[in-house]
């Protein structure tokens, strides 16, 4: 039998390296005969998920073309193995509907009519409209919107070289209530669990099949597992990944802070937790609480005044919110203690991304990190700034001067991205316009909540000026675009990576497989669009060329950032942008090159990848540098201050780095929630969220005393609601689907098309008496949605949910969408602001270039739910809270499967109940955020104080 090895080498059945000139193997479709193929093998980085996992693409050595992708042992991150969407870039790459050419609307905006176009064209139209932009002092009329970034830190830079506050991002829709929640704790926004060396681990939803770096935490939980680990999952849906959990616990959404509260209260009140640990790394010195001041208190008194503060949060008190059995909850608690410092646990989306409050999931899960001391340990939970590896180019330009606030506005002080879900609210109340507006692998019309709202923002000529889609495939959003740019897969552009996928640091990076192939034989291309398919390009050259036309002469100060730091005055490639990387600012690179007579970048050329260091543990614990020692002060609370910043902490009488926070220690207490006008909240708390029952209640007039309107809106309902209120969960991924990205993958559309509505058979009898595949219509607040009914016992009762992947739709019949995962709809304004959907057909077999469109067996595209959403922008993370209260009835028969309407005019309203939650800046001196909370793209330090008006 097989000897299990924790680095995984017993399953390795990838091809040595040293074979990769050269690998053969046998024709499949030759079988009988054995004919055999020859491949060259060439590592790139796969850019269906945000885990950059290796990939190695086998092109055919006789027709030039790629055959498949597999794995790349040699990357540290996925070590050879691959998730469904790994392999499936086969079929992207070969999508025969693909697009190949720049294209620019022949017609008016969102008719559908599109001339192909050259890429000069596309650099002088925009190139010519920015300069003017920034000529006049409207740099802030300038906007790149991203959703799937894929590279580090290359776009920073160029939007720091225009000298612009341009950056909008997703994140607000994915994962920032999370990054609050964690980094209030330690800076760093975002977990670096050690599944594979732990002995418990707990996961908020369903991290081991769809989670955030999904296939290299997988196969490090399943480690984890096989050597001991018990794993604990919450989710209130039974997920694959609570199927092979050892405690599936069904929480009710929102009451997760509740549950990880009272196992908390476990831990101190059978005094199981690290004191010692507590002791040196948290600021319980700074604690008030409850009119208790920890100040001149001993520590024990601080514990003692912790214990009180959370004493409602018993067991029972918990079962009553979550409906987790108390049994349990005491249960898991003892086991994490027992786990002790190789205690692991993931939350990323789910609860945080699901919930108002949501954040503090993470704030009470961190909580039973430092109460067990299980940070920055094996088997524990890490920061992602210890685990991740940015290397920096040759020359940076300076922060910008400006504060854009249609991106970070002065309503959400604490949110850790840009509030881009609002975008559309914001220009419609006037806050500003944008000129020229850059959607990157972004589709808001079918991925935010909202969607028509995104439809009247983008077709109004006067709010957005000039919008290109930089995208590999067509989307709703580029139907609405004034150009739509063809962006390259997995293997066809250069991006470097990095992750927190594990106990160590590493870079992948990604290469234009066909490009870097021909120039090994010789051959020269200028630019990567000549290699690839048509005249499909990659981002890095773009944006070096739109620069370039944006200052052809150089006068503005922005081509020298974009000039080669070899050959000065010329052009920078890519070759020299990742080569002066490579050789300069990557730890040890230089050298494992040279021992292969390689040159740096020839090294990650052949590799694709490079693990730069596994010392990542407790970096906290490091002394402060000798040269920032020199004329520094130690403050009163033990923080090391030079100039006027913190180098470093006291602990234990000497000086070390500790954490990037104000204490710099691991915060317990929130100075900074306190100044910023939630001192109620400066301890990890638990609050109701918008979907809580007290919330449904009151939302039918039902009377509740439970129902707290300082932190929650009232839902008002449309006139044409019915049915018993439930709360949908609306985010749940399934393994194989891209969030809007996989509609032309024929491999995983086949594998699964449909997202109908689970419901708990208790539920179903609820309704009159609904089977599987009966037609049901779900009211949100701003409308309403129609699909068939999925009744399992796999969902706990009064919960309803519908996965966010399915859905898709064209209004074009043959064109301008992926026909093998949309329907075709037709789509009216009824009214101003009222928008009615409904399907004219559903997927059926078609002719291409590729005989398997023709087989497509499949009818059904799903059902778009995210446009019936409004927004729920929560008053302190400013993400969008996406669970949604619903009403659920029996579809009549006027309805039919797909049809959708909104009115936005209720959506708009929606989005001013919400804002008016917030506690809006300015704070302590005039800031518009926190200097110490991380911001993208950091402007000047001026850039943050504001005067008041
Ligand atoms: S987890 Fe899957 S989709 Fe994500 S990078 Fe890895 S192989 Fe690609």
């Amino acid at each position: 039998m097989t000897e299990f090895k924790r680095d995984g080498s017993h399953l390795s059945t990838c091809p040595p390296v040293e074979k990769w000139d050269d690998w053969v193997e046998l024709d499949p479709a030759a079988w009988p005969q054995r004919v055999e193929k020859h491949y060259q093998l060439v590592p790139t980085i796969c850019f269906n998920c945000e885990s950059a996992c290796g990939l190695l693409a086998y092109v055919d050595k006789k027709t030039g073309d790629i055959a498949k992708f597999e794995g790349n042992p040699k990357h540290p991150a996925s070590r050879g193995r691959l998730c469904a969407k790994g392999p499936a870039t086969i079929t992207q790459i070969h999508d025969p509907d693909r697009i190949l050419y720049p294209m620019k609307r022949s017609g008016p905006r969102g008719s559908g009519q599109w001339a192909r176009t050259s890429w000069d064209e596309v650099l002088e139209t925009f190139g010519t409209r920015i300069r003017k932009a920034f000529k006049e002092n409207r740099g802030e009329e300038v906007m790149y919107h991203v959703g799937r970034p894929g590279h580090d830190f290359i776009m920073e830079r160029t939007l720091q070289a225009w000298g612009i506050d341009g950056h909008n991002s997703h994140t607000n829709v994915c994962s920032s209530s999370a990054r609050l929640g964690y980094l209030l704790w330690h800076h760093a926004d975002r977990p670096s669990p050690d599944h594979a060396n732990a002995r418990f681990i707990l996961l908020l939803s369903a991290h081991l099949e769809s989670g955030h770096y999904f296939n290299p935490h997988a196969q490090r939980i399943i480690e984890g597992k096989m050597a001991g680990a018990k794993l604990a999952v919450m989710d209130p849906r039974l997920s694959n990944t609570a199927s092979v959990a050892d405690y599936w616990m069904p929480s009710y959404p929102g009451t997760e802070a509740a549950v990880l509260l009272a196992m908390a209260m476990v831990i101190l009140g059978e005094n199981r937790f690290d004191a010692a640990f507590v002791k040196s790394w948290t600021n319980w010195e700074e604690l008030e609480v409850d009119g208790f001041s920890a100040k001149g208190q001993s520590f024990d008194a601080v514990i003692d005044a912790l214990k009180r503060h959370y004493a409602k949060f018993t067991p029972e008190f918990a079962e009553k919110e979550s409906g987790v059995k108390a049994e349990i909850i005491v249960k898991t608690a003892r086991e994490i203690a027992t786990a002790g410092s190789r205690f692991a646990s993931h939350l990323w989306r789910g609860s945080s991304s699901g919930n108002l409050g949501g954040w503090q999931s993470a704030r009470a899960l961190v909580l039973l990190h430092v109460l067990t001391g299980s940070v920055g340990t094996p088997g524990g939970h890490n920061l992602n700034a210890w685990n991740k590896f940015v290397p920096r180019p040759y020359k940076n330009p300076p922060p910008q001067k400006n504060w854009n606030e249609l991106l970070y506005p002065q309503e959400w002080p604490l949110c850790t991205h840009e509030m881009s879900p609002l975008l559309p609210h914001f220009l419609k109340e006037g806050r500003g316009r944008i000129e020229a507006y850059f959607t990157r692998v972004f589709n808001p019309v079918w991925t935010y909540p909202d969607g028509f709202s995104w439809i009247e923002m983008l077709r109004d000529e006067e709010k957005v000026g000039l919008h290109a889609a930089l995208t590999p495939t067509w989307n709703e959003t580029a139907w609405f675009a004034d150009y739509v740019l063809p962006m390259g897969f997995s293997s066809e552009r250069h991006d470097l990576m990095s992750q927190e996928s594990y106990a160590g640091k590493w870079i992948g990076f990604r290469q234009p497989v066909l490009r870097v192939l021909q120039e090994r034989e010789g051959k020269k291309f200028d630019y990567t669009y000549q290699a690839n398919p048509g005249e499909v390009w990659e981002e890095d050259e773009f944006w070096i060329n739109l620069s370039w036309a944006i200052d052809p002469d150089g006068a503005m100060g922005i081509r020298q950032w974009f000039e080669s730091p070899y050959r000065p005055g010329q052009k920078l490639t890519v070759d020299e942008y990742y080569g002066w990387m490579f050789e300069n600012s990557v730890p040890g690179l230089p050298e494992a090159a040279a021992k292969e007579g390689l040159k740096p970048l020839e090294y990650m050329r052949k590799y694709g990848a490079y693990e730069v260091t596994t010392d990542v543990r407790r970096l906290n614990e490091k002394p402060v540098a000798a040269a920032d020692l020199a004329d520094s002060q130690v403050e009163a609370n033990g923080v090391v201050q030079k100039n006027g910043k913190a180098v470093g902490v006291m602990v234990g009488g000497a000086p070390v780095v500790g954490y990037n926070t104000p204490s710099r220690k691991l915060e317990l207490f929130s100075k900074t929630l306190a100044d910023w006008k939630w001192p109620e909240f400066a301890l990890p708390e638990y609050y109701r969220s918008h979907i809580h029952r007290s919330a449904q209640a009151a939302s039918v007039g039902e009377p509740t005393q439970d129902f707290d309107s300082r932190y929650m809106p009232l839902v008002e309902w449309p006139k044409e609601a019915n049915g018993p209120v439930y709360t949908l969960l609306p985010i749940f991924r399934l393994p194989h689907l891209i969030h809007t990205r996989s509609g032309n993958s024929k491999f995983l559309y086949e594998i699964a098309h449909k997202n109908p509505l689970w419901l708990n058979p208790t539920d179903a009898a609820k309704l009159g008496d609904i089977r599987t595949g009966d037609l049901l219509k779900v009211h949100t607040e701003i409308g309403f949605f129609v699909l068939h009914a999925w009744v399992t016992e796999g969902l706990a009762p009064g919960v309803v949910a519908c996965s966010h992947h399915m859905g898709r739709w064209r209004l074009n019949k043959e064109e301008q969408l992926e026909r093998m995962s949309s329907a075709w709809v037709d789509l009216k304004e009824v009214g101003k602001g009222q928008w009615k959907m409904r399907q004219l057909s559903g997927v059926q077999p078609y002719e291409t270039t590729d005989p398997d469109t023709k087989r497509v067996w499949w009818s059904d595209a799903g059902v778009h739910q995210n446009i019936t959403f409004p927004v729920h922008p929560d008053p302190i993370t400013g993400m969008h809270c996406w669970h949604q209260m619903v009403r659920v009835e029996r579809a009549s028969a006027e309805d039919r499967y797909g049809d959708i309407f909104v009115d936005t005019n209720l959506s708009f309203a929606v989005y001013q109940r919400w804002k008016a939650l917030a506690r809006p800046a300015l704070g302590p001196g005039g800031l518009r955020r926190p200097l110490w909370i991380p911001r993208v793209v950091r402007p000047e330090e001026s850039a943050f104080y504001k005067k008041e008006t």
